[in-house]
């Protein structure tokens, strides 16, 4: 399986970083090493000073497909959960500098914890979800799907245009403002429409 990413897919998330606002899908990818899972410790790297939390909306791609259609995306995912695209901020804003690409950064061991799933039918509208995250009981994020700059079916649409998507497939959505850096000792809490999905420790 693999582990589709969307950056800057929330506008004040993208202005935090003083970054632009994309008029297309900003994409990367974390191989299956960077899976986290069952609320395991992130045991810190060493060699970031400056690891930053990002929690996001991830689906799980329910079957294979290419060139999907908008129009048909929301058949390829039945499932949704809370992921963190943990991001070696330092590095990459080195490589952002340079015009590298963000891989160091964001594709390390661990670098993609995930809660369990659940099925979308839990909710009325998916485009009123409301997530959050608590770091060591201070909400840093705060986020719903009804600012995402470009919905779950444009990204399944365009990803699956150069990509093709398989069944088991996790899709990283994006991340609302908040990001900050975390610490050995802190606790990571996230929140589903006040369901807690993620709970787990940097060591
Ligand atoms: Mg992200």
């Amino acid at each position: 399986m693999k582990i589709i990413a969307i950056g800057r897919n929330y506008a004040e998330h993208a202005k935090e970083l003083n970054n632009p606002v994309p008029t297309v899908p900003v994409i990367f990818m974390k191989p299956d090493t960077a899976i986290l899972k069952d609320n395991k410790p992130f045991y810190h790297p060493d060699f970031s000073e400056d690891i930053h939390h990002e929690i996001e909306i991830v689906l799980k791609v329910s079957k294979e497909g290419k060139h999907i259609g908008e129009k048909f995306a929301g058949s390829y995912y039945e499932e949704i959960g809370l992921g963190i695209d943990f991001t070696a901020r330092d590095i990459q804003n080195r490589h952002k500098e340079k015009g590298l690409p963000w891989e160091l950064a964001k594709a390390f061991d661990g670098s993609a914890p995930i809660s369990a799933f659940v099925p979308k039918t839990k909710f009325a509208n998916i485009y009123d979800i409301n997530f959050k995250l608590d770091v060591s009981g201070e909400t840093r994020q705060e986020g719903n799907t009804g600012n995402l700059l470009f919905s779950f079916e444009s990204i399944i649409a365009f990803v699956s245009k150069y990509v093709t998507l398989k069944k088991g497939d996790l899709i990283f959505t994006g991340t609302p403002a908040g990001v900050s850096k975390v610490k050995v000792g802190d606790r990571l809490e996230g929140y589903l429409e006040g369901e807690k999905m993620l709970d787990f420790y940097v060591k």
